[in-house]
């Protein structure tokens, strides 16, 4: 597999650490909390930890991070496994950690028994107030210097569920002057009597990742701890969990840029959101930012991967042009998908001159750009379907499709005329009397006279009737120093719903069979609402991009 990671800093890390002796093998992780889908940034980091372990002979764990009861669901865990094959990787081992809840309650009693962890009464506000801020010392709280008896005698209370939750924390006993607040007796324990998805009942004290997270990866040897940026003040903490809980392998934390897209929302919490509030019909809805919405629009793994890597690793934010990842499956579809025909607004055109009952097979290319695909026949016969969009009664200048009197090419076929149209009786045009000419069959090397249009069709008598959903972004461009909520932003007109017509060959389709439509983009066959009764197809792409990739 192609996860050659491009050259980039936490490469050069990893290198410098083997070179000096700090490791002498990689172990990284996939850390994610299962409370709810993985989006399109979650891709960055699997590809970036399970890359790098590739890269270098290690192992990648999948772990997830449990230590939140009342937000997390097996569902999300079976969803987050099913992601991470799709995007082509395989963990070496799978860990939840809540599978060190005892391991992790024994570390704090050891920070307790050292003096260095207490049980504090305080109401998480009082905490908050009390922890002070980036120009002033933080307060000691008053139940800073219990001895370690009573903390042992508490903690241990607070485990066996006598008290309520948020009646009492465990907190760090650090520095409550110290210039980085994270060091200011942060929290490493709180209570909250909710069943667990792994554990039920049995615990009603959690750790707060901030010490969960240092001892998770001690626990299983990982060497390199990827997280995002905004994890950088938390480093100091990480260390100081991993020395004073005496861990017999030390883990270092990294930090690289979190992946921001234009017109997206990358949070699962806000995507939560949409699911729960039904703007979107479920977490693989196709205009969602999840993997599971991207497959399912019909995105793959390659199209991503190939962005990961485009974008690379940074060490500064940045918001990446959504075009940028359109751009990949392009690419990646260019040479694999079958070019067809499909008229998504038909409109009837009727061929006077050619004869009743005739039909005949056309030879048409199934990639235009790939000769290695073949080819493929499609009926002609005396009535055709064409995009509504290819006739105008009062066509402007340079208009060269159909228009009355006007001579097209229809793609793969032969040159028609317009010579009539009819209409309802509200004046729009339903129907259009054509003639064509036999002379002028593709393919056949006729030279006679040249047309400037070429418009697709599809043959009325043949075609498969289908359904085509139309995406545009979800969330609409939004002014930096616009402080509303992203709701507010949500498109009304992200998915267009249109009927229309396909070419026979491609009747029966399978799910995430993908196709280009001539003209119209690239297309999947939807996994879940397609069947061969009705076929559904979501639009993946249009055709057409302004955006250049920058070498
Ligand atoms: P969210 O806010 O969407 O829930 P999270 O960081 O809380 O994101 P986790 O489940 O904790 O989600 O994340 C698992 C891993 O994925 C973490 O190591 C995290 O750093 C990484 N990750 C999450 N979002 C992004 C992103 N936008 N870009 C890069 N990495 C990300
Ligand atoms: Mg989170």
């Amino acid at each position: 597999m192609e996860n050659k990671s491009s050259s980039n800093f936490l490469k050069n890390i990893i290198n410098e650490d083997l070179k000096v002796g700090k490791a002498d093998h990689i172990i990284t992780r996939f850390p994610p909390e299962p409370n709810g889908y993985l989006h399109i940034g979650h891709a960055k980091s699997i590809i970036l930890n399970f890359g790098l372990a590739d890269e270098f002979k290690g192992k990648t764990h999948l772990r997830f991070d449990d230590t939140n009861p009342a937000k997390e669901d097996t569902e999300y865990v079976e969803s987050i496994k099913e992601d991470v094959l799709w995007l082509g990787y395989e963990w070496d081992d799978l860990f939840f950690a809540s599978d060190y809840f005892e391991e992790m309650y024994n570390r704090a009693v050891l920070l307790i028994k050292k003096g260095k962890a207490y049980a504090c009464d305080l109401t998480a506000e009082e905490i908050r107030k009390m922890r002070g801020s980036l120009t002033e010392v933080g307060q000691k709280s008053p139940y800073r210097d219990r001895s370690v008896e009573e903390n042992l005698t508490l903690f241990e209370r607070m485990r066996q569920g006598e008290f309520k939750d948020g009646q009492k924390v465990l907190r760090a006993k650090i520095d409550m002057a110290s210039p980085n607040i994270n060091m200011r007796d942060p929290v490493l324990y709180r209570i909250a009597h909710a069943t667990h998805h792994n554990t039920g009942d049995k615990w009603c004290i959690y750790p707060m990742y901030d010490f969960a997270h240092p001892l998770e990866d001690a626990i299983e040897g990982v060497t390199h701890s990827f997280c995002t940026l905004e994890f950088e003040d938390h480093r100091p903490l990480y260390d100081w969990v991993i020395r004073e809980c005496e861990m017999e392998t030390v883990p270092h934390q990294y930090e690289f840029a979190r992946l921001n897209i234009t017109n997206t929302v990358m949070s699962k919490r806000k995507l939560k959101q949409l699911v729960d509030e039904h703007v979107v019909d479920g977490w693989d809805d196709p205009r969602m930012p999840t993997i599971s919405g991207l497959r399912r629009k019909g995105y793959t793994a390659e199209a991503i991967r190939a962005f990961a890597r485009e974008i690379g690793v940074a060490r500064a934010d940045s918001v990446v042009d959504s075009k940028m990842l359109e751009h990949f499956i392009r690419e990646d579809l260019k040479l694999k998908a079958p070019r067809t025909m499909a008229v998504l607004e038909p409109l009837k055109v009727v061929i006077t001159n050619y004869p009743e009952d005739q039909v005949e097979m056309l030879e048409a290319e199934n990639n235009s750009e790939n000769p290695e695909m073949g080819t493929r026949q499609i009926p002609f016969s005396r009535v055709v379907y064409i995009e509504q969009e290819d006739f105008m009664e009062n066509p402007p200048p340079k208009y060269h499709r159909l228009f009355l009197g006007n001579e097209v090419r229809l793609k793969n076929a032969y040159f028609i005329k317009c010579n009539n149209v009819v209409k309802d009786e509200t004046g729009k045009v339903v129907e259009l009397h054509c003639t064509y000419d036999p002379e002028t069959k593709s393919g056949s090397g006729f030279t006679g006279r040249k047309v400037k249009g070429t418009i697709h069709w599809v043959d009325a008598a043949q075609a498969v009737p289908a359904e085509f959903r139309l995406y545009e972004p979800l969330i609409l461009d939004q002014e930096e120093e616009d402080e509303s909520s992203f709701i507010d932003h949500i498109n009304p007109k992200s998915l267009e719903i249109v009927q229309g017509f396909v070419e026979p060959n491609i009747k029966g389709s399978k799910p995430h069979d993908k196709f280009q439509f001539f003209r119209h983009g690239y297309f999947n066959v939807d996994p879940l609402s397609s069947n061969q009764e009705r076929l559904i197809f979501n639009r993946i792409v249009s055709l057409k991009s302004s955006f250049q990739l920058t070498k």
